[in-house]
């Protein structure tokens, strides 16, 4: 067992840091205020390569571990994990064609989201089917060589992008012999007739994120969109969970460390009663636990990528890592905005941007309660 990074691996840490502090940390107070997704820096990420992080390089992708990519997400989530999380929803598509794709959806699709030209999107929660995925009500019923998809989803992450790719649609395609719901996956692609993109929600925070409704009339998608096997769309749901969790892992662990790195240079200056604040066992015992919370969050979601990337088991520690990493976001974020005092409820220090941006976290990717459930349910509690 070894917790170092390799040359490679810090090269790696130590680029993602420069890049996301330069530009999307300098981009995130503005982004907050206005809503406006920034394309510039998908741009720009799309000519460093970080659009197609995991995609193999046959389809133009960089071919890195999980664990890099995971490297990434930490330093793009510790400059802000609204950007973070619209990046993590992609590469969750990249991922899906890769693990469930056909050839042709392979070679059509992942060129374009590996070089950025599309961003990726995924639908599964409609207003009545939440933390119960099965309760996915939009369908797909099959007339000739087409689906043809009616339903609505709401609170879908990138659909509504310039440069979207579409979404890919869990919905339900037929009924098996005990009359329980098959569940597939289909690609609708931007564009087509029937397909509407709602408004943006207006949210408590993560504004920067394109949060939207999506309906579906009489929407006509070739039969060949369908990813995988028919029926088996839930599954697909939740090996992208697995990942997406330990990507909330890594997402956490990144608010954890940006509210230490903000608390602590604010406790270092700030002087009260003649000494910095951080002087005051009070405050630095804050300090202290919020650093051991970051390493402890960083330490179980490494331990669930390399499972990963062993083709281990991980279901579980991706859930724990997930669990742990965003409930302690939220406790970092508290501490930090404690440390701040009154200056923290201000717009101009980051950790107020934090506070509003870190409790969505124990709610994506499957709800803290959601992940208990499954831990025990591992634990053999029925
Ligand atoms: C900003 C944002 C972006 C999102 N992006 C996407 C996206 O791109 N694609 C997508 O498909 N979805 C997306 N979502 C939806 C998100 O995944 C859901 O909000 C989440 O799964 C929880 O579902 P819900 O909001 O319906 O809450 P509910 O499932 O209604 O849960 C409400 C409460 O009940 C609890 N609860 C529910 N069931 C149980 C149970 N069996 N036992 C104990 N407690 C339970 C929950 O833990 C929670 O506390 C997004 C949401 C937001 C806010």
């Amino acid at each position: 067992m070894d917790f170092t990074l390799n040359e490679e691996q810090q090269m790696i840490k130590d680029s993602a840091h420069k890049f996301a502090q330069e530009n999307i940390a300098a981009y995130a107070e503005e982004g907050q205020e206005t809503g406006k997704w920034p394309y510039h820096i998908w741009n720009q990420m799309s000519e460093l390569g970080y659009t197609a992080v995991i995609v193999p390089e046959e389809f133009g992708g960089g071919a890195m571990s999980y664990f890099d990519s995971i490297l990434i997400m930490e330093e793009f989530a510790r400059a802000d994990d609204a950007f973070a999380t619209s990046y993590q929803v992609h590469n969750i598509i990249c991922d899906m064609f890769m693990q469930f794709g056909t050839d042709t959806q392979k070679k059509t699709y992942l060129p374009m989201l590996a070089s950025g030209e599309k961003m990726g999107a995924f639908a599964l929660t409609e207003a009545n089917a939440g933390s119960d995925a099965g309760g996915v009500q939009t369908r797909a019923v099959r007339d000739g060589d087409e689906w043809v998809i009616n339903g609505t989803k709401i609170f879908i992450t990138n659909a509504g992008v310039d440069n979207s790719l579409g979404v890919v649609l869990m919905c339900v395609t037929g009924e098996n012999e005990k009359g329980r719901k098959e569940i597939s996956s289909i690609l609708v692609p931007k564009g087509t007739p029937g397909f509407i993109i709602g408004n943006k929600f207006q949210k408590v925070g993560w504004n920067i994120m394109d949060t939207r409704e999506l309906m579906f009339e009489d929407c006509r998608v070739p039969v060949e969109n369908l990813i995988g096997d028919e029926g088996k769309g839930l599954a697909q749901a939740l090996h992208g969970l697995n990942l997406g969790r330990i990507d909330f892992g890594a997402i956490g662990t990144g608010v954890c460390q940006a509210a230490v790195d903000y608390s602590l240079e604010y406790a270092q200056q700030r002087v009260q009663f003649g000494k910095p604040i951080a002087s005051f066992q009070a405050v630095a015992f804050m300090l202290a636990d919020m650093n051991v919370n970051t390493e402890l969050s960083r330490l179980m979601t490494w331990k669930a990528v390399t499972l990963k990337d062993q083709g281990l088991p991980h279901d579980t520690e991706a859930t724990m890592a997930k669990l742990v990493a965003s409930e302690n976001a939220v406790k970092n974020v508290d501490m930090g905005f404690q440390i701040h005092g009154g200056y923290g409820f201000m717009k101009e220090y980051p950790i107020s941007r934090l506070y509003q941006n870190a409790k969505i976290l124990t709610i994506g990717e499957g709800t803290t309660e959601v992940c208990k459930i499954v831990i025990s349910r591992a634990m053999g509690c029925r």
